[in-house]
């Protein structure tokens, strides 16, 4: 069965947006099988956004991740990553139709309410970056 990471964004932590986005993820039919709340260093984000580390909005990236506690979950269904990307709408919160989880409850390019991986291989990878073995069920 198909899984991906996402992480509840400090501005969906703070403005208490988690329980209605879940319910999105739920809705769709997808089963939570892993959970865990976390304060975000440094060091790992700068592997998980290896990808930006090296743009000039990457610091601004870490501050904001590092800003509140995040939740991070690991997701299963068919299909979940992509359906899931669907459901968050662009990177871009400006640009995300209302509908969108983005669209909904997100502010711009880098407040956009929830991160999710872009890829079966990125999920995995993820997914082994923020959850040992044990706590996947
Ligand atoms: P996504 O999270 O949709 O997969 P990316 O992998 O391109 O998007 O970017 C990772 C994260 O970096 C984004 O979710 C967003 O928080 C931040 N980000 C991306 N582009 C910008 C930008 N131009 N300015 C500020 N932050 C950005």
């Amino acid at each position: 069965m198909d899984r991906t990471l996402i992480i509840f964004k400090p501005d969906c932590m703070k403005q208490g947006h988690v329980g209605q986005v879940l319910a999105r993820f739920e809705s769709a039919g997808f089963k939570i099988v892993g959970c865990r709340m976390t304060q975000l260093t440094s060091a790992l984000l700068r592997e998980h956004y290896a990808h930006v580390a090296d743009l000039p909005f990457y610091p601004e990236i870490e501050n904001f991740m590092s800003s509140e506690p995040v939740i991070a979950m690991a997701l299963e269904g068919e299909g979940v990553v992509d359906k899931v990307r669907g459901l968050l709408g662009p990177t871009d919160s400006s640009k995300a139709e209302k509908g969108t989880i983005r669209g909904d409850f997100g502010k711009d390019v880098m407040v956009n309410v929830v991160h999710a991986s872009d890829s079966p291989e990125n999920a995995e990878i993820e997914l082994n970056r923020f959850f040992s073995p044990g706590e996947l069920y």
